[in-house]
């Protein structure tokens, strides 16, 4: 088990966009074993998703899902490996959500995304899967997709006044309940 040190923002790691996964890689045994020290990281953070860019290094792959405390009020997301991930975005229909990162510790923001998408990426073993997600599920794809091509949700906020920290968020800035 290795707990892998996460980039905050600041860090330029977060600001480029990351390599492709290659075939070079999973050959390697590289990719299984950036995956085991993501969970692990993902799991001690108690984060919902975790992006290799997060922990230094700069390929396009991420880990999500699962359960996480700092999230018990969304629906539970499953568990899944991203690698190389394509997102189309489908309908016009946007959803506003609460987000927090783990390079960005403390914060919550409000970030408005497309609330249907279809992705196509490379699992754990590099075979390609295509899938929709909805909702909450779609929100952590964007997300942590974002990360791969140096992007944080601040980039994202409703408006410059969305975000603060999760104390004074929760006490004064909720937004109110939406489906
Ligand atoms: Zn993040």
């Amino acid at each position: 088990m290795t707990i892998l040190k996460i980039a905050r923002m600041g860090h330029p790691i977060l600001r480029v966009v990351a390599e492709k996964v290659t075939e070079e890689d999973f050959k390697s045994g590289r990719v299984k074993h950036w995956i085991s020290d993501m969970w692990d990281t993902m799991m001690d953070a108690d984060g919902i998703g975790l992006a290799a860019p997060q922990v230094h290094i700069s390929k396009q792959l991420t880990v999500l899902g699962g359960l996480s405390s700092r999230y018990e009020d969304e629906p539970e997301v499953p568990q899944q490996v991203l690698i190389n991930p394509e997102i189309t975005s489908i309908g016009e229909e946007t959803m506003t959500t609460v987000e927090g990162c783990l390079s960005l510790p403390g914060l919550r923001g409000v970030v408005e995304r497309p609330k249907h998408i279809k992705v196509v990426a490379l699992d754990e073993n590099g075979k390609e899967v295509e899938f929709e997600a909805k909702g909450f599920h779609a929100i952590v794809i964007q997300h942590e997709t974002d990360h791969l091509f140096g992007k944080l949700y601040i980039d994202r906020l409703v408006d410059s006044t969305s975000i603060g920290f999760e104390k004074e968020f929760s006490r004064y800035m909720m937004p109110p309940e939406q489906e």
